[in-house]
């Protein structure tokens, strides 16, 4: 696939976390890079200027991943503005959250609407925009626009563990990306996009702190058979790699960062 020498990727919920450790590493591969966030400017406009330092374009956009309106809006803005410098030409859907730990019969509406809707409809939402602006089948010619690419779904190694008793919604969540890869990936393959996942395990960032347990990933380092919680980077460098060119025959895959822990 013959591709343009200045690419973006998108990264959603790319403020803080996995998704501003993807930011990072994905500048120093020669990637631009727009970060989008809800609530935290002023974290996502830090990643950008850490972006910068390393000598690549970055843009900070607002939007609600679970707002399809909101992704639609925030694709325009990068089509006027980072699009002028480069070609989207990456996806990573990172957003996602979790909830308090509690039993499935506690689970109200609203907590699984939420869920769903940021987990899993924002990364239909933000895909579908991507897929319109990637996919060789909707190339033009003279367009910036049907140039190939690769989207890569952060999944978790809940899809397979389930979270009995804590959080059996986000597993589900999660499961749903994992089926979202593998059916997106073949639909796509002829079509010059890739699409893969990363299945972290218990990574040390701010998640378990806004699911009521601050000291969740390291509290629970005994129970994982590398003995620790992995870090942002880790996971951001597997996403990297399956969003390059060196990944080029990889689609419908999932990898692992989750030191051992991944089955029962
Ligand atoms: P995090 O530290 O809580 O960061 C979440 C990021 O998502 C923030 O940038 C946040 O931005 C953004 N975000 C939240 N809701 C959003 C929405 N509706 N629309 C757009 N952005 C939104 O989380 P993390 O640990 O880095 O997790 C990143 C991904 O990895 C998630 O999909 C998570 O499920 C997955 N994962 C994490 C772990 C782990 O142990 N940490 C394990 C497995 C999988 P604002 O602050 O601006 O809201």
């Amino acid at each position: 696939m013959a591709m343009p020498e200045k690419r973006y990727v998108l990264i959603t919920g790319g403020s803080r976390g996995i998704g501003a450790a993807c930011a990072l590493v994905c500048a120093r591969q020669g990637w631009d890079v727009a970060v989008n966030y809800t609530q935290d400017g002023a974290a996502a406009q830090s990643v950008v200027e850490q972006v910068q330092a390393l000598g690549r374009h970055a843009v900070a956009v607002q939007a609600d991943v679970a707002d399809e309106a909101a992704v639609i809006a925030m694709f325009e803005i990068l089509d006027a503005g980072l699009g002028r410098h480069s070609v989207l030409a990456g996806l990573i859907n990172n957003a996602g959250v979790v909830d308090k730990a509690c039993r499935v019969e506690d689970m109200t509406g609203e907590r699984l609407q939420r869920m769903f809707a940021i987990n899993v409809f924002g990364t239909f939402y933000a895909t579908r925009q991507a897929v319109l602006r990637m996919s060789t089948r909707r190339a033009a010619p003279g367009s910036n626009r049907g140039r190939g690419g690769a989207v890569v779904n952060i999944s978790s190694v809940a899809a397979r563990l389930g979270g009995a008793g804590q959080y059996v919604d986000y597993a589900a969540s999660k499961g749903a990306i994992d089926t979202f890869t593998y059916g997106l990936a073949r639909e796509l393959a002829t079509e010059g996009v890739r699409v893969n996942g990363v299945r972290p395990g218990i990574i040390d960032t701010e998640i378990h702190a806004s699911g009521g347990q601050p000291g969740r990933a390291r509290q629970l380092a005994a129970t994982i058979p590398v003995q620790r919680p992995g870090t942002a980077q880790e996971v951001a460098e597997a996403a990297a790699w399956l969003l390059s060119d060196a990944a080029s025959y990889s689609t419908g895959a999932v990898i692992d960062v989750s030191g051992g822990r991944s089955c029962g």
